[in-house]
């Protein structure tokens, strides 16, 4: 085995390892670098993938991709929403809820809100971290603490000494293990169908710049336009039965899709015809943990703090995860002391979403009856953008920024 010590050897004299290389771990690369600390980012990957479909960005997510400086990247490959958050009923596709953004999102937040393709929203952060400090083929093994650094091994025999390792690998994360206690996420019982139709193929109402749910009983599907509006994105939820893969690479077919949402709104159906081989893939669960960190090891996005796609916020809090981070570990020398205000400001707004995202499984799923008819009202109350500012206005470097003066 041989030993390294991290690091280009810029900026402060911090050298940070961030584990993993998906939307988490580059942004972490990517914040830090522009804080001028010496980061690496170690992904086990070969090459940065492609994987993945669809995504929001909401605003609290674009004011922070707008300071690192490659937004225009992003936003031609986006499509900007005019509405977001447009539940529809199941059977007849009535609107109970609609959050209006165009001229108002910007208004009220400073940004807008998008959707994209995953690696589009990947590539724009990338183009953020220089080349030589994204190290691939690289899968970390384990973590040891050293009484003033921790050691990272790899499955090359490898090691590495950092004074600050980032576990942003995901939700089978092997760096979780360092901060609590090593614990398999357990299958939620419900499963995700995922795919792209081109948009020559898919009915007007889909092609609109609208992110569209349909919720009924014990299902609900969301699609929205990506990739510039050339193809439209399709999440569809419903039980998973016995089925418990969860891979970018797992597939279902047009026909089961076609028959969990048997007896919707026909409209439902043109669309899903076109599905092609949608992805099919189990959706884990994990609890909120109550710290993230340990001595100089921390976590970020996923493996911090999985949560169900029903808030879209699980990429936009890794993302605030990690300008956070920076924000922490450039202002104070003592690793422990920034780990200590970073858990502080991030463990509860990413711990209430995760738990907001896991009830909305429940409220969104209701059968018909007395408790739906209530949901809906509610939903249907007063201005759906306003009330969302609460994760729409938040800024995650300012944030951390008032919470360093006041310790
Ligand atoms: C159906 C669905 C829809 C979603 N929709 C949205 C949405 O609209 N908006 C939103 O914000 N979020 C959404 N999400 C959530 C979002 O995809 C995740 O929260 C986000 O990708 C997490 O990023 P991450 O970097 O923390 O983890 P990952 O994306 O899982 O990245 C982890 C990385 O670590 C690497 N890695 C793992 N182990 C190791 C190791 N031992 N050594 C080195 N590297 C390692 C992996 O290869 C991977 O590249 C959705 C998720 C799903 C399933």
């Amino acid at each position: 085995m041989s030993i390294s010590v991290s690091g280009q050897g810029s900026g402060t004299a911090l050298r940070v390892v961030v584990v993993g290389g998906g939307i988490g771990g580059l942004a972490a690369g990517a914040f830090l670098h522009r804080a001028g600390i010496d980061v690496t980012v170690y992904e086990q990957a070969p090459q940065l993938g492609q994987v993945g479909a669809g995504l929001v960005v909401s605003p609290n997510a674009v004011r922070l991709l707008r300071r690192l400086g490659h937004l225009d990247r992003f936003l031609d490959a986006a499509v900007e929403l005019e509405v977001a958050w447009e539940f529809r009923r199941w059977q007849d596709g009535e609107v109970i809820s609609a959050e209006q953004m165009r001229g108002r999102c910007e208004q009220l937040y400073g940004e807008s809100s998008y959707v994209c393709h995953r690696a589009d929203l990947l590539e724009a952060i990338r183009a953020a971290v220089p080349p030589e400090l994204i190290r691939l083929g690289m899968k970390c093994t384990g973590i040891e603490e050293l009484t003033d650094a921790v050691r990272v091994r790899f499955d090359d025999g490898t090691a590495i000494e950092a004074d600050v390792v980032v576990g942003a690998d995901g939700v089978h994360s092997t760096v979780r293990g360092s901060v609590t206690t090593p614990a398999p996420a357990t299958y939620s019982g419900m499963c995700a169908y995922r795919a792209l139709v081109p948009a020559e193929n898919a009915p007007e109402f889909s092609r609109r710049p609208v992110q569209t749910l349909w919720i009924g009983p014990d299902h609900h599907l969301v699609h929205y336009p990506v990739s510039g509006g050339r193809n439209i994105n399709i999440v569809a939820f419903g039980p998973a039965g016995d089925f418990t893969d969860e891979s970018w690479s797992s597939q279902g077919t047009v026909a089961e899709l076609l028959a969990e949402f048997d007896g919707w709104d026909p409209r439902l159906r043109e669309l899903i015809e076109h599905a092609g081989t949608p992805g099919r893939w189990a959706l884990l669960d994990r609890a909120p943990l109550p710290r993230w960190s340990n001595g100089r090891i921390t976590l970020l996005g996923d493996a911090a703090h999985p949560m169900f796609p029903f808030f879209a916020q699980g990429a936009v809090q890794a993302i605030e995860d990690a300008a956070a981070l920076a924000q922490c570990l450039a202002a104070e020398s003592d690793p422990a002391r920034s780990l200590a205000v970073y858990e502080r400001i991030r463990i509860p707004r990413a711990g209430r979403l995760q738990q907001l995202s896991h009830d909305r499984k429940d409220i969104n799923h209701l059968p018909d009856g007395p408790e739906q008819r209530q949901r809906d009202a509610e939903l249907g109350k007063g201005d759906a953008l306003v009330r969302s500012g609460w994760i729409y206005q938040y800024d995650a470097e300012t944030a951390a920024k008032e919470a360093l003066t006041r310790c």
